[in-house]
């Protein structure tokens, strides 16, 4: 399935103020001359852009709406300002969500969870053009019963031009009892109860070997075993938990009763519930990219310190897609390539188990592709960790590559290999030029 973020901000759109794009500019240029960076080369300046990502950009400043695609499915989490250029998006018919989904015909159907009725998670669906042709359908889907009243309240005339009365598209609402679990769009969807002003409500949906828990607008203010054991039951082995870190620490302490968290209780708890992945979302609309920024380094500085496993912890942002469930394997694992003497020296770094193994093998088929070559020495020093799942792929590519060589086997690794009885199977070199030597003269 894909995760994507279309508004992380919470209580209302914090767009960028001049100030801040200016010192946005400021930032980017000082870093291109660092980098010396051409500005006459159009392509140089595009790689700089993507490489910058981040923090050159901005986590956004729409409110809360989320996106699930499962197979043919859309399923959409709330309708903050963030739903707004979702509609923009599926109504163009040059782009691939719209050519997936159809609402530009008005043969477009979509289910839409809501976790609670603030302003900052309703206020965009009256601005959501799909809704306005005929054909479209919704399901809509929330624990709260005043949730249709108050999505027509918000478009009576006083505040809106339009009437909800006045929407082509057919709607079907759904009143989930609370703590149940139902089957939608292919995916089992269950909710609980979050401590918030008026309740919130989490969904946790498991689909496609993966779970992602939506958890915003919570507080979390008895920090003890009894009021969380919900909770860590509820967000277990979540690949993907995001989580409400509106607040520092010291302001969740502070205001209490406000219904918001932050982000180092998200880091404890998404410990606790054995949580891969760690999305810091509801961003405050007073703090700066930077800010965020901080607070990521911070939660991230603040784990290090902890045991084994740790979530990874990443800022949701406009744009973020997280495909599931092979979320997060580019920072777990990367490959570097380059040839040398017509020989294909790929560096494997991070954890080679079970999330690499795939892109292992394509790896390997599209170096020999590209190459012509069936020499290939891989680089194994900066392998943190080497798993059963590793090991099978090796030994697997080891059969049909007679010309496979490993070198800079880290310690730790070259036990596992002993352990598993195959490193008479390996060619094994201590630096790569003895295995280029060997596979050039063989
Ligand atoms: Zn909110
Ligand atoms: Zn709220």
């Amino acid at each position: 399935m894909l995760l994507k973020f279309w508004g992380t901000r919470g209580s209302i759109p914090a767009p960028l103020r001049p100030k801040q794009v200016e010192q946005k500019i400021i930032q980017i240029l000082e870093t291109a001359a660092q980098k010396g960076l051409n500005l006459a080369d159009g392509q140089a300046i595009r790689d700089f852009a993507t490489d910058f990502a981040f923090q050159g950009t901005t986590v956004g400043g729409n409110t809360t709406c989320i996106t699930l695609e499962i197979g043919n499915e859309l399923i959409i989490f709330d309708a903050g300002s963030g739903i707004r250029e979702l509609g923009n998006q599926l109504m163009n018919p040059q782009n691939p969500l719209a050519q997936r989904f159809n609402f530009f015909k008005g043969k477009g159907h979509a289910y839409i969870f809501f976790t609670h009725t603030h302003w900052d998670h309703i206020q965009g669906l009256p601005f959501f053009v799909p809704l306005y042709i005929p054909g479209n359908s919704f399901d809509i889907y929330h624990v709260h019963e005043h949730v249709p009243k108050a999505l027509v309240r918000q478009m009576e005339q006083d505040f809106f031009p339009l009437q909800f009365s006045q929407i082509s598209a057919s709607f079907r609402f759904h009143q989930l009892e609370e703590g149940s679990k139902i089957e939608v769009a292919g995916a089992m969807i269950s909710n609980t109860e979050l401590k918030h002003p008026g309740k919130a409500y989490a969904y946790r949906v498991e689909a496609d070997d993966a779970i992602v828990v939506v958890a915003t607008d919570a507080e979390y203010n008895d920090l003890g075993y009894a009021k969380l054991r919900k909770y860590w039951n509820f967000y277990a082995n979540a690949d993907v938990l995001i989580f409400d870190s509106m607040f520092s620490v010291q302001e969740s302490f502070v205001k209490e009763d406000w219904g918001h968290s932050s982000a180092l209780i998200g880091a404890d708890i998404a410990r606790e519930s054995n949580v891969k992945r760690l999305l810091l979302f509801h961003h405050d609309p007073t703090s700066s990219d930077e800010e965020i920024m901080r607070v990521l380094e911070e939660t991230q500085e603040y784990l290090k310190r902890k045991g084994q496993p740790l979530p990874e912890v990443i800022v949701a942002r406009e744009g973020l897609e997280i495909n599931l469930p092979e979320v997060g394997t580019a920072s777990d694992f990367q490959m570097d390539e380059y040839v040398r003497n017509g020989v294909v020296f790929l560096k494997l770094s991070g954890k080679f188990g079970p999330h690499a193994t795939q892109r292992f093998k394509d790896q390997i088929e599209q170096s020999m592709k590209t190459y012509q070559t069936n020499k290939i020495i891989l680089k194994l020093e900066s392998l943190s960790e080497l798993t059963t799942a590793g090991i099978r792929v090796l030994v697997d590519t080891r059969r049909k590559l007679d010309k496979l060589a490993l070198v800079g086997i880290p310690a730790e690794a070259l036990q596992v290999l002993e352990w598993a009885s195959v490193t008479n199977f390996f060619l094994i070199f201590d630096d790569e030029e003895a295995a280029l030597t060997a596979l050039n003269v063989k």
